[in-house]
């Protein structure tokens, strides 16, 4: 059984200004909230990307509260889904040309790879508006 638990508006707020921040006008982002994002109760979200459709889809875990530790995930989150058009690119495109191997090889390299990229912009985005004084402003 699913319950459906509201985002708060705050959340829907703040998402919205990343959205205009990071330029996805052209996305279309759903949030939901969940008690155990992916069944696991130690992810705090993840994002479902759709990039061929221009969606994306966050699931925040419900204890979400406002600050710059869960700021992080949003941001994290909207940026796996931005990134989302080179990942398809590499899976569908490039991923296919490599024999079965090294495709999987390559697979775990380059997940790594955005992986550690995408934390590192999440923080360094969130330190820049702070350092400018423009956290609340687009
Ligand atoms: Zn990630």
């Amino acid at each position: 059984m699913s319950v459906d638990m509201a985002v708060p508006q705050w959340l829907a707020d703040k998402c919205n200004l990343w959205i205009a921040r990071l330029s996805m006008e052209e996305w279309t982002i759903g949030m939901v909230l969940a008690l155990a994002p992916n069944d696991d109760v130690t992810t705090r979200a993840l994002a479902e990307q759709y990039p061929d459709l221009n969606y994306g889809r966050i699931t925040m875990r419900v204890d979400v509260e406002d600050d710059e530790d869960w700021e992080s995930c949003l941001v994290h989150e909207l940026l796996h889904i931005k990134h989302s058009r080179i990942d398809a690119t590499v899976q569908k495109a490039i991923l296919p040309q490599l024999q079965s191997s090294a495709a999987d090889m390559a697979d775990v390299v380059y997940r790594a790879a955005v992986e550690s990229y995408i934390y590192s912009m999440a923080w360094t985005l969130i330190r820049g508006y702070r350092a400018t004084g423009t956290e609340g402003e687009q």
